[in-house]
C-alpha cells in the first residue's frame, strides 16, 4: 500500500515536471523563433521529459502487476490449503482406524503400507497447515488475542505432547523458569512458537544431546531461551534462517522432515506482537534461540482468522 502511494506521488510529480518543461519549452521556442533562431534544446527537453514519464509509468504498471500476482498467489495458496484440509483429515482418520484394527486384522505387509500412508498423510497435514498459516500471515488476516497466560505451562505442555519419535531420542531436557508475574500473551500463538522452536531443537540434536529451556525476567522484558547441543546452522546461511522455505544444507542431508516454514511463521507472530527473536549458532556445537517480549505482554491484533 505504501509503495503504491509513493509510486502514485512520483508519477504525479513527474507529470508536473513534464508540464512545466512543456510550457517552458513552448515559451522558450516562441522567444527564439522571434529571433528566427531554432534551438534543439527545448525539443530535447520535451522528448526527455516525455520519455522519463513513460518509463516511470511502465515501472508503476509493472509494480502494480507484480503486486496483483503476489496477492493472487497468496489467495490461491490460502484457498488450496483450505480445500485440502478436509480430504486429508479423512485419509488420516480412516488410516488410523484401519491401523487400530477397526476393520479387522491386518497382515504384516498391509500394516507396513498403511503405516507409510499414515505417516505421509500426517506430514502433508503439517505442510498444508503451515501453508494456511503463511497465507493468513501474508494476507494480514490473523489475529493476536492476548490474555493472562502462564507461558511456563505452555512450554511444559508442548514438551509433554512431543511426537513419540522425538521422545525416543533420549535427550536431556532441562528447564529454568523464573517466577514470572502475570503475562499477557495469546496462548495459541505462544504454543505455535514453542512447538516450532522446540521441535527444531529436538529434530536437529543427535541422540543423547542436551536441550535447555529458560524463561526469565530481564529488566522490562520477558526472555525465553531455547538452547540445544545440535548440529548448528552454517554461518554462511544464517542470514536466511527466517526466510520462507529455507532449510540449511546440513539439515537437508541429516533430516528429511521439515517444511522450511516454521521459523518464518514464528518470526511473523513475534514481530506483530511487538517482540524480538534472534539466535546464536555454532556448527557442531549447537544453537540458542532468544525471544523477548515487553513485560507488558504481546500487542493485540484484530483479524478474522486464527493461526492453527
Ligand atoms: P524446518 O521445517 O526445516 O525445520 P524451520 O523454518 O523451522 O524449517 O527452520 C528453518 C531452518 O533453520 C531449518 O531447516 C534448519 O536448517 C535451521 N534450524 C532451525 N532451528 C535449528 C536448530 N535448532 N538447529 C539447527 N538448525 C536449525
Amino acid at each position: 500500500m505504501r509503495t503504491s502511494n509513493s509510486n502514485f506521488n512520483l508519477n504525479y510529480i513527474l507529470g508536473i515536471i513534464v508540464l512545466v518543461f512543456l510550457i517552458y519549452s513552448i515559451f522558450f521556442y516562441l522567444r527564439l523563433t522571434k529571433n528566427i533562431i531554432l534551438s534543439p534544446i527545448p525539443i530535447i527537453m520535451v522528448i526527455a521529459s516525455i520519455l522519463i514519464y513513460l518509463i516511470n509509468r511502465d515501472i508503476v504498471d509493472t509494480a502494480k502487476q507484480t503486486r496483483n500476482i503476489e496477492s493472487a498467489k497468496t489467495d490461491f495458496v490460502s484457498l488450496a490449503s483450505h480445500q485440502l484440509c478436509t480430504p486429508l483429515s479423512a485419509i488420516s482418520w480412516y488410516s488410523e482406524m484401519l491401523l487400530t484394527g477397526d476393520a479387522g486384522e491386518l497382515n504384516k505387509e498391509q500394516r507396513k503400507y498403511l503405516e507409510t500412508i499414515y505417516r505421509s498423510t500426517k506430514r502433508m497435514v503439517v505442510l498444508v497447515n503451515a501453508l494456511l498459516n503463511v497465507s493468513r500471515i501474508d494476507l494480514g488476516t490473523f489475529s493476536i488475542e492476548p490474555e493472562t497466560t502462564d507461558i511456563r505451562k505452555i512450554a511444559d505442555t508442548v514438551l509433554e505432547e512431543l511426537p513419540p519419535l522425538m521422545k525416543k531420542k533420549q535427550l536431556n531436557i532441562t528447564r529454568h523458569y523464573d517466577e514470572i508475574p502475570e503475562f499477557s500473551a495469546d496462548p495459541n500463538l505462544m504454543k505455535i512458537i514453542f512447538q516450532n522452536i522446540l521441535s527444531n531443537s529436538i529434530k536437529y540434536t543427535p541422540e543423547g544431546g542436551n536441550i535447555e529451556v529458560t524463561i526469565e525476567k530481564k529488566g522490562r522484558k520477558l526472555r525465553i531461551i531455547i538452547r540445544d547441543s545440535g548440529c548448528g546452522i552454517p554461518p554462511e546461511q544464517q542470514s536466511r534462517v527466517f526466510q520462507k522455505l529455507f532449510r540449511a544444507d546440513n539439515v537437508r542431508r541429516l533430516e528429511t522432515d521439515g517444511t522450511g516454514l516454521g521459523l518464518y511463521i514464528v518470526k511473523a507472530i513475534i514481530d506483530y506482537s511487538g517482540g524480538n527473536i534472534w539466535f546464536k549458532s555454532d556448527v557442531g556445537k549447537g544453537t540458542a534461540f532468544y525471544i523477548e517480549f515487553p513485560i507488558s505482554g504481546m500487542n493485540k491484533k484484530v483479524g478474522t482468522k486464527r493461526l492453527g
